[in-house]
């Protein structure tokens, strides 16, 4: 018998029971709600006259709907205001901690996670959220989960799922300069499509994943459902326990020896056997940017829009033509935040690329920290100052630029350099053109106003 993949040792851990034919019951150690996917799923338990089965293991965060700005003063929009009432209210009635609107941990779901040592190595983690992906980061089983199954959780603390099958990716050598997590993991995706990875669950391997620090490691599994897979997740190594020490819900003392030696545990066996494996060489990665209107439509920043009948009506939503260099394309819009691009690490590289520059003119930029952590850590090092010096605006934690909310949006037809990781048509608004890059192009672009090479900076 062959040894067992990483996902298999936890998943394994995991099922309370199988169905012949049909899915696993399936355990979950902690379950993140936010205010979008949360309201049916407790009206569903108000009607069935159910209490929230481990309270103590759900935790709750407002994000898609807040503002980034003003976060003092009461929400303009009527449906962001009510669904982020609506989820004080469930909160406070079925007893579950929030980090609500002003709260010092309050932020975007995937980013508090991690940062309050809540997200461990060999945990299940759901959320009503596809890039829940993101914790796999840490060795954990993550996914998103519809509306009916948050309830399903909330009643049960388990979850029906399928076994998915396995897929391996591995990349191996040292990055180049200006190269970062997220050029890796849009030069994937440009590679195996976004619908490659369907039906798999993604473990990324191999010498340049592992010298990845753990929020670069969170981008590159926050996008493995962009590929179409159920999630992704790298092996927990002494990168993701020295992260993880001392975080406020962090095991403490003996707890965390216990801990320790049992996420020493969680790696594949060399002799396990995955359904798929795909293997890249880091030397072959460079600053990546997208032309279209899906993850996977993405470039080497020095390449020109390909030419195939399948871009057609992406091209004419971004106003692009076959065989045009993107390089040198003047933009006016730059977001650089989302559960992809918002931790301390992007910031830090944003302000040491800007630091005595002036943005163009031409471009807005925003900053918008992943959580008031984030938030209060960057001003705390200075990074404030240099970004505002720099013409960018810092904005307040939240999700609502990465998906048009509020009055975050960009105006139809106009082009945004976004560290997000979705470009889809409307994604920031209706008409809007989002070009998915990394925080450092995205950076690099700000200042110049044109599509930049942000090795010409560095
Ligand atoms: S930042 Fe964007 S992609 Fe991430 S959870 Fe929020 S809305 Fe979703």
């Amino acid at each position: 018998m062959s040894g067992k993949t990483l996902f298999d040792k936890v998943w394994d851990q995991h099922v309370i029971s199988e169905i012949d034919n049909g899915p696993s019951v399936f355990y979950i150690d902690r379950h993140f709600i936010h205010e979008v996917t949360s309201p049916q799923a407790f009206d569903g338990l108000r009607k069935r006259n159910i209490r929230v089965f481990r309270p103590d293991q759900t935790v709750a965060t407002a994000d898609h709907n807040v503002p980034t700005i003003d976060q003092h003063l009461p929400i303009k929009d009527k449906l962001s205001r009510f669904q982020v009432q609506k989820l004080a209210e469930n909160c406070e009635e079925f007893g579950i901690q929030l980090y609500g609107l002003g709260h010092q941990y309050q932020g975007i779901v995937h980013v508090i996670g991690p940062e309050l040592g809540i997200t461990q190595p060999g945990f299940t983690i759901v959320c009503g959220d596809s890039h829940t992906s993101t914790h796999g980061a840490f060795g954990a089983i993550a996914f998103g989960i519809g509306t009916s199954e948050v309830e399903q959780v909330l009643a049960t603390q388990c979850v029906l799922q399928r076994k998915p099958k396995r897929m391996k990716i591995e990349v191996n050598g040292p990055l180049a300069k200006g190269v970062l997590s997220k050029d890796i993991i849009l030069y994937i995706a440009s590679k195996i499509s976004t619908s490659g990875a369907t039906g798999h669950f993604i473990e990324y391997t191999g010498s340049a994943i592992r010298a990845l620090s753990m929020e670069a490691r969170m981008t590159i599994c926050n996008m493995s459902i962009e590929m179409g897979a159920r999630g992704g997740m790298i092996a927990p190594d002494e990168t993701t326990f020295e992260y993880i020490k001392g975080r406020k819900f962090a095991p403490k003392d003996a707890e965390w020896d216990q801990a320790l030696e049992k996420w020493r545990q969680l790696y594949t066996d060399d002799d396990a056997e995955f359904d798929t494996s795909y293997q890249f060489d880091a030397a072959d990665i460079v600053p990546m940017i997208t032309y279209g209107t899906n993850p996977g439509m993405g470039i080497k920043i020095t390449e020109t829009v390909p030419d195939s009948p399948d871009n057609t009506k992406a091209l004419e939503y971004m106003g692009l033509t076959p065989g045009e260099l993107l390089l040198g394309k003047e933009v006016n819009h730059v977001f650089i935040g989302s559960c992809t691009n918002s931790r301390i690490e992007d910031l830090r590289l944003v302000a040491s690329l800007v630091q005595g520059k002036q943005k163009a003119d031409n471009v807005q930029a925003m900053v918008i920290p992943g959580s008031k952590q984030v938030e209060q850590q960057a001003k705390q090092e200075g990074l404030d100052k240099i970004l505002e010096e720099a013409g960018f605006h810092l904005r307040q934690p939240g999700c609502s630029a990465c998906l048009g909310m509020n009055e975050d949006k960009v105006p139809a037809g106009e082009y945004c350099v976004s560290t997000s990781n979705r470009n889809f048509e409307g994604r920031q608004g209706p008409g809007a053109r989002t070009i998915l890059a990394s925080p450092l192009t995205a950076a690099a672009t700000a200042i110049t106003g044109r599509i930049t090479d942000v090795r010409e900076l560095i």
